[in-house]
């Protein structure tokens, strides 16, 4: 097996490992080796990343917290570029702007989106307690435009900063350049490899009561415990169709419980799919179709995938 390389940056080494477990960087437990993988944290760390994947012609996919994603059972090719660091040093990056009336915050693209509710509620910032509960990270959630109890990650957001792979230039983008709608940025349904990784956004948010968004976040957390599974899953599976929920469709349909090979659809909720410990992305993928093959013929609703499948050979 070809061995780490070592990529030196202004503020540390990058390590370019081959052939890692991509089900250990998902949710759902779920996908085969990348055939590089780097961890960086800044803007020189993946400027280094993106120079070596040039110079050996390799595509790049960035992956966050990976809770949105299926990786396919044959990997990855190229690199997978994660920007993830632990919640502790993510918050240490965090740059705020404070007056009277509101905050504009700078968050790195890898600090944790609960955390980030945790934090704005805590100071008393409004418009992120939504995010309390959430798994992933900044980035991943900006392409997803993720969003909960009536809140998305569009509704606060100034800019993001992206650094380009074609000559890995920085550039600030204004939030109506991602044309956001619900799970939909352009980020997102760009085709594969993408030419830019987001580094960091910033958000503006106006001020509010410290203690009642403390208590809001904290119910929104208790909220996921007792209405979604707690195991290996990557969320809604589907995104929910106008004038109904995935969720509702799933269990009228008569489905929850069902279990192609390793997964399962959740008895707590329809539109989670379980992984059961040995399950891969062709159960997934077979589970999708079946739901969307069942729900179609008994409510002529066609469900869209929200998690996003990624990789192959
Ligand atoms: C239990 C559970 C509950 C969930 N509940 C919700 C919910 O209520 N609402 C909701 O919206 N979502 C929900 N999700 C889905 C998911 O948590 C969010 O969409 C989350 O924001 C995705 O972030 P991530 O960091 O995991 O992104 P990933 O899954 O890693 O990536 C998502 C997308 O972003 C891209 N990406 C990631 N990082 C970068 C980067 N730095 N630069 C460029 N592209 C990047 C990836 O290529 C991919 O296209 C849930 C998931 C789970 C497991």
């Amino acid at each position: 097996m070809p061995e780490t390389i070592e990529l030196t940056s202004p503020s540390g080494t990058v390590k370019i490992r081959p052939d890692q477990k991509l089900s250990l960087f998902t949710t759902f437990r779920i996908g085969g080796p990348a055939q590089f993988m780097a961890r960086v944290t800044d803007e020189s760390q993946a400027e280094a990343a993106l120079e070596w994947a040039e110079q050996m012609d390799l595509p790049v996919t960035s992956i966050g917290g990976g809770s949105n994603l299926l990786v396919d059972d044959a990997g990855i090719q190229g690199l997978v570029l994660a920007v993830r660091t632990t919640g502790k040093d993510a918050e240490t990056r965090v740059r705020v702007e404070e007056d009277d009336h509101q905050v504009r915050i700078w968050v790195p693209a890898q600090m944790p989106i609960s955390r980030l509710g945790h934090l704005s509620a805590e100071r008393g910032w409004t418009g992120l307690v939504w995010c309390a509960g959430l798994p992933g990270v900044v980035g991943g959630a900006v392409v997803n435009n993720a969003g909960a109890h009536g809140g998305e990650m569009i509704d606060q957001l100034e800019t993001i900063d992206v650094i380009r792979l074609a000559d890995r230039k920085i550039e600030s983008w204004p939030a109506e350049k991602l044309n956001a709608a619900y799970r939909y940025t352009v980020l997102k349904h760009a085709p594969r490899p993408r030419d830019v990784v987001v580094l960091g956004a910033t958000f503006v948010l106006p001020r509010g009561d410290a203690e009642e968004l403390v208590k809001q976040a904290k119910e929104f957390s208790a909220w996921r415990k007792q209405a979604q599974p707690t195991g290996a899953c990557a969320g809604s599976v589907f995104t929910n169709p106008d004038g109904s929920y995935a969720g509702y469709l799933i269990d009228k349909a008569g489905l929850k419980g069902t279990t192609v090979g390793g997964v399962k659809i959740s008895e707590l909720h329809g539109n989670f799919m379980v992984n059961s410990g040995e399950a891969t992305a062709e159960d997934v993928r077979q589970m999708i179709a079946l739901i969307q093959d069942e729900v179609y013929r008994q409510f002529e609703v066609r469900l869209v995938p929200e998690i996003e499948q990624v990789g192959g050979k």
